[in-house]
């Protein structure tokens, strides 16, 4: 079985930042970048303009973003393997990492696998429809653009991240819609009051989306009343899904301490896990920023956290 000082698991800007600081440091980095578990490359595979990543004053395409991350991590040395992690063993040193065609042994392993946005399975919302087009699901990331600049936004959800996104898109929409499928949110007291007291944010209780419509972009909702079964067709610029996100920890359960929420639980301030030697970067433990640019930079911290860490133990020179 081959062994390196430092395998890298998960593909994102968390992943291929990690790899970047790792080559260039001589840990010749061994990174998985994942296949069924999700668009190698990470969560902007599937968005289009990202404008708030530095760098790019006229914004870049997400999936270019990524190709050129993932190009500077193999400029300075970073094996790349698209294959998915399935297990790893981490109660004795050197770790073991077993993925869908290699098993390999790490000195250090950082985790970078992101997190997966939900989507409802609705009409018009799914890929090849209006994803992308005027549904997303990232307010923060993708409320600035033009196309939802005083139209009638729509979001899905009713916790606290649905009342933040909702509060954050008064910047730019008409009038918000929170669409919630019961009588109360599941939202805190206090976030729950700031969306429903804003004067730009309405409620639409006992609501499910039934079905997203336009034409190049989205043009219009239609809204199902769960009592009554009606359905109500409304104009609309955009419609956002803010129902949480899965961090992708499933293969390791039992391996490593997680958050009740499934995040990955680190010490606050650095990218340390529970098991010395294993580090996190990104959206994976990250529940509260979720950004390209905080997720990179967590990347560069877990590199240099691992390799402070290999050379404390004498693993490296
Ligand atoms: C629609 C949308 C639009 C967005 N737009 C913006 C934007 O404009 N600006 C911005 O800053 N942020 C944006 N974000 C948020 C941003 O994409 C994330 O914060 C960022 O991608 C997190 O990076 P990450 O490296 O932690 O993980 P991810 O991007 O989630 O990547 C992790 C990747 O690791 C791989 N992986 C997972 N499990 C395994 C495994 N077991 N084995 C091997 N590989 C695995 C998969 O390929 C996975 O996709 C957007 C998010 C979404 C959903």
């Amino acid at each position: 079985m081959q062994k390196r000082k430092l395998v890298i698991i998960g593909s994102g800007p968390a992943g291929y930042t990690a790899a970047i600081y790792a080559a260039r440091a001589n840990l010749e980095p061994l990174l998985f970048e994942g296949f069924y578990s999700g668009p190698a490359g990470g969560q902007l595979m599937t968005t289009t303009d990202v404008e708030n990543y530095p760098g790019f004053p006229e914004g870049i395409q997400g999936p270019e973003l990524m190709l050129l991350c993932r190009k500077q991590a193999e400029r300075f040395g970073s094996e790349i393997l698209t294959e998915d992690v399935k297990e790893v063993f981490l109660s004795s040193h050197p770790f073991k990492i077993v993925a869908s065609k290699t098993e390999v042994e790490a000195d250090a392993i950082i985790v970078a696998t992101g997190a997966t946005a939900n989507r409802l399975d609705v009409e018009g919302t799914r890929d090849g429809e209006f994803w992308q087009r005027g549904v997303t699901a990232c307010a923060v990331c993708d409320g600035a653009a033009p196309i939802f600049r005083d139209r009638d936004l729509y979001v899905v959800g009713g916790g606290d991240t649905a009342c933040e996104e909702a509060i954050f898109l008064t910047k730019y929409g008409k009038k918000v819609y929170l669409i919630h499928r019961r009588d109360e949110l599941r939202a805190s007291k206090i976030m729950g009051e700031r969306a429903i007291k804003h004067p730009k944010i309405e409620v639409v209780w006992d609501h499910v989306l039934a079905k997203v419509e336009g034409d190049s972009v989205v043009q219009s909702v239609t809204l199902k009343n769960v009592k009554t079964g009606l359905e109500q067709k409304r104009d609309a610029g955009g419609l956002f899904f803010a129902i949480g996100f899965n961090p992708n920890t499933a293969f390791l359960q039992g391996q490593l301490a997680l958050e009740s929420n499934g995040y990955l639980k680190i010490t606050p301030g650095t990218s340390y896990t529970s098991v010395e030697g294993v580090f996190a970067a990104g959206d994976v433990h990250d529940h509260v920023y979720r950004q390209a640019v905080s997720a990179a930079g967590s990347g560069c911290m877990a590199a240099l956290d691992a390799e402070r860490w290999l050379s404390s133990q004498g693993l490296i020179d």
